[in-house]
């Protein structure tokens, strides 16, 4: 039987990504739950840092959240779920939102006089403005802003050029009942040790898999790694 006992680390959430992902979710649970976030290189590393035209939300009064979803729809070609878009497209406004009162400066559109008007752009696909943005370089400006936000929380501790390499099971321990998740091994890069966290919940938030192709404008951490960790686990992908 292997243990883990005494573990490294011991939280109640381990978020496993550092992108915008697991940091809003991160600054989300940390009122009410101790959140240790993992990130394979520094913290700001991942596709979030490096994302340019914006976020896609309906802002202006001529759109409506049908019209985004059918944009949508009809980019996608057919490959799309319906019922994913929608959620998206109808949760889009709130999320921006969320994050302007989190920090995020957007651009404004100066001709709107006094009101507080977000500045749109039109980007391929849409049949309205409704990209926000920040400058070309948003996914920066959400990420420094989330970093921020993240490593000045008491409850949020962040652990750099920390990889998980795979998921703890109870089964692989021994333990009775079905099979649950108890948190995870890490290659932590700063001591070239593997260590382990201990956590009532897991959550896995890193990214995309990319770099399964030889060329690709996403940076080296998006190699689907928890993807393959959830797999491994028994999990649906
Ligand atoms: C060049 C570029 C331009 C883009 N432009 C736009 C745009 O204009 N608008 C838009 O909406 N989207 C855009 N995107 C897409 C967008 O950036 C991503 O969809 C989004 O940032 C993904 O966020 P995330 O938190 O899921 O992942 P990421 O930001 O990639 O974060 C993943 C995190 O997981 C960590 N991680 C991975 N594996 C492990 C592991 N084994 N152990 C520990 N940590 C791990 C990484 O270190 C990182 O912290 C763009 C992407 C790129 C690359």
């Amino acid at each position: 039987m292997t243990t883990f006992s005494p573990s490294d680390y011991q939280c109640d959430v381990l978020i496993v990504g550092s992108g915008a992902a697991g940091l809003s979710l991160a600054l989300r649970l940390a009122s009410h739950y101790r959140v240790t976030v993992l990130s394979k290189a520094q913290v700001n590393e991942g596709s979030t840092l490096y994302a340019q035209g914006g976020l896609a939300a309906v802002f202006d009064e001529t759109d409506s959240v049908d019209s985004h979803v059918e944009d949508t729809l009809i980019a996608g070609a057919g490959l799309c779920d319906r019922e994913a878009v929608s959620f998206v497209a109808s949760n889009a406004r709130h999320c921006v939102q969320w994050l302007i009162d989190h920090g995020v400066a957007f651009d404004t559109d100066p001709q709107a006089g006094g009101e507080m008007r977000y500045h749109l752009t039109r980007e391929g696909g849409h049949s309205h403005r409704r990209i926000l943005h920040s400058a070309d370089a948003t996914g920066r400006e959400v990420e420094t802003t989330l970093v921020g936000q993240a490593l000045r929380h008491p409850n949020i501790r962040i652990l750099e050029r920390t990889n998980a390499v795979d998921l703890i099971l109870s089964d692989k321990l021994g333990l009775p009942g079905p099979r649950r998740v108890m948190g995870a091994w890490i290659w932590n890069r700063n001591r070239e040790r593997v260590e382990t966290c201990q956590a009532r919940a897991v959550v896995l938030a890193t990214g995309g898999a990319a770099k399964v192709y030889q060329y690709t404008t996403n940076p080296d951490v998006a190699s689907g790694d928890g993807i393959a960790m959830a797999w491994r686990a028994g999990c649906r992908v």
